[in-house]
């Protein structure tokens, strides 16, 4: 079966002012579509990757064959990671987490505020293109960042929140404003769906004994 693009959750301008709708056309129809196309293009001729789930071939990448590792880690990452990025913003999505990810999110860096701060700041810190992540090690919440379209389920993380800092992700209306990309990003951020991510791997990981 073949992966397929899953239509943007909102209009391609119901982020506006913060993110534009331009960047958004092109950035789902276009870059998340060749990621698609050239997964499945990889995928072409086995059988048995092509029927395994998307998060189950990334956090395989090593048993992947060698001739498509590459191409299954880009594009693979690239379809994995925009599918989380357009779930993971929303109009009007501004203010705080709440509720258990906002403890946990205090646990682990201190406070929601400083959160913040050191993630921005390793938004804007990411040399070239990549992306900036909280995901979930285990039962415990990290920042990290990832270079090309690499997925943190690669690593055995469980991605919660990514923000893409690819220049196609902001160039037609910050060009090499980056860190004024990030900083409007946070009012476009859907804390119900990072809330609701948060909530399945934590329910995962109870369910496995906390292995
Ligand atoms: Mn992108």
């Amino acid at each position: 079966m073949a992966h397929t693009l899953p239509p943007l959750p909102y209009d391609p301008g119901a982020l506006e002012p913060h993110i534009d709708a331009a960047t958004m056309r092109i950035h789902h129809g276009k870059h998340h579509q060749t990621y698609v196309d050239k997964l499945n293009a990889a995928l072409e001729g086995y059988s048995d990757l092509q029927a395994m789930p998307l998060e189950d071939l990334l956090r395989g990448i090593g048993a992947v064959p060698g001739v498509i590792r590459t191409a299954v880690r880009n594009h693979g990452g690239g379809h994995a990671n925009h599918s989380i990025f357009w779930a993971n913003m929303a109009p009007n999505g501004e203010g705080d987490p709440t509720g258990p990810l906002a403890n946990a999110l205090t646990q682990a860096f201190g406070s929601v505020e400083k959160f913040r701060t050191d993630f921005t700041n390793t938004a804007v810190g990411v040399f070239g293109s990549g992306w900036a992540w909280l995901v979930a090690d285990g039962a415990t919440l990290k920042i990290v960042a990832r270079p090309n379209q690499d997925s943190p389920l690669m690593d055995g993380l469980a991605p919660l929140l990514g923000l893409d800092v690819w220049e196609h992700a902001y160039y037609l209306k910050y060009q090499n404003r980056r860190s004024e990309y990030v900083n409007a990003w946070w009012n476009v951020v859907n804390w119900g769906d990072v809330e609701d991510r948060f909530k399945d791997v934590a329910d995962r990981y109870s369910a496995s004994g906390g292995a």
